[in-house]
């Protein structure tokens, strides 16, 4: 059971729309908000997507701007605010995965406009009121709620297509939003009961989805344990695991998505010590919360090592100095020196015990 003896529950104010085949509702969504040109965006190898999309949505569609680029570069979404300001729309549709929901996130706060996110990825940036945007090489995060997309599209048609890496480490990705839900100093009941249900479906789903990335039912269920996973993500504070994501990706550059699937069984095994709140999570994953999430990763074919993304040894003592830099609740306490470790062991690809 999840019952706390006291929680807030702060509700869940997105109008989502889950199916096969939901892309066709874009057009409804925007008139239902009461706007009538929509500015859609994408990144350049979605683009052509995009434009299909804009096509299907007619008079409704202002036009399309197709850069969008990870980690939100601030100048980026200035050139997407003067097509929005050329083009006369009056709302975004973002269809991608988390640099085009990113951007479309980055409009709306700038701008007061209504936000219509179709998601193609498992990251989870969908459902939040978090916004990471870079300028000048630096990453800086906030949470506001004019970032919140008013209306979440899932089609798991679009899904399909999602390459196999990218969709394994996209899944890993969301399970670490869930695994950080559980022990958030903010959790409620409907966060925890959903980052459970998540991590069981990723669990059962993702090997099947490794061995047959075009299976549609495979793909329904883990587009189900991606928008659980984002929407415990949006309404709880994050700890160790999101903040060590961050530290590597942003001040060295790394991958998003590796990023976080390399780090989850190490970050995840280290807290399972130091709570009992993950205690659920070692029975859904035979008894050891980093082990068996790391047989998962190996079993799925992630990536299992940093020094593979090209970090080396000398990276991670910088990592772990800046991670301690600021000062963020976690279920157990660290120093430098265990910090040190985890990312050895991250860094090595050893299995956590
Ligand atoms: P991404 O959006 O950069 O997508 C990677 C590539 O895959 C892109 O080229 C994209 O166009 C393509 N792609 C996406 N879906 C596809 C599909 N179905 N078929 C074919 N190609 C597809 O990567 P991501 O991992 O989805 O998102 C990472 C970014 O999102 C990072 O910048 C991260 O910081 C951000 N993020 C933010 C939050 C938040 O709450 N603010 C949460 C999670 C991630």
């Amino acid at each position: 059971t999840q019952f706390q003896p006291g929680f807030l529950f702060p509700g869940i104010e997105t109008r989502v729309l889950f199916g096969q085949g939901t892309l066709a509702k874009v057009g409804e969504e925007i008139g239902r908000l009461g706007h009538g040109r929509a500015l859609v965006l994408t990144t350049p190898p979605q683009a052509g997507d995009g434009e299909a999309l804009a096509k299907d949505l007619g008079d409704i569609a202002a036009g399309t701007f197709t850069e969008a680029a990870m980690h939100t570069p601030v100048e980026v979404t200035e050139r997407a605010l003067a097509a929005y300001e050329t083009a006369g729309a009056d709302c975004v549709v973002s269809l991608g995965g988390g640099s085009t929901i990113g951007l479309g996130k980055a409009i709306a706060t700038r701008t007061g406009c209504d936000h219509v996110a179709v998601s193609t990825s498992y990251a989870g940036s969908e459902m939040t009121d978090i916004l990471g945007e870079t300028q000048g090489g630096e990453k800086t995060t906030r949470r506001d709620p004019s970032i919140r997309p008013e209306v979440v599209i899932y089609d798991v048609d679009l899904t399909l297509g999602l390459p196999l890496e990218m969709s394994v480490k996209s899944a890993l990705n969301a399970a670490a939003h869930a695994v950080e839900a559980l022990y958030a100093p903010d959790a409620n009941p409907v966060t925890s009961l959903m980052s459970l249900e998540a991590l069981e479906v990723i669990r059962d789903t993702l090997p099947a989805l490794a061995e047959n990335p075009r299976d549609v039912e495979a793909r329904a269920r883990m587009l189900y344990g991606a928008w659980l996973c984002s929407t415990a993500l949006g309404y709880v504070a994050m700890s160790l695991h999101h903040k060590l994501a961050h530290v590597i990706g942003g001040s060295f550059d790394m991958p998003h998505a590796d990023t976080h699937a390399i780090l989850l069984p190490h970050t995840a095994g280290f807290n399972a010590g130091g709570t009992d709140k993950l205690a659920p999570v070692a029975d859904l994953f035979g008894g050891s919360v980093g082990g068996g999430l790391w047989d998962l990763a190996k079993r799925s074919g992630a990536p299992l090592r940093l020094a593979d993304l090209g970090l080396t040894e000398a990276d991670l003592d910088r990592a772990a100095e800046i991670a301690l830099k600021n000062k963020y609740e976690n279920p157990r306490p660290f120093d430098e020196r265990d910090i040190r470790e985890l990312l050895q062991a991250a860094w090595e690809g050893t299995r956590p015990a």
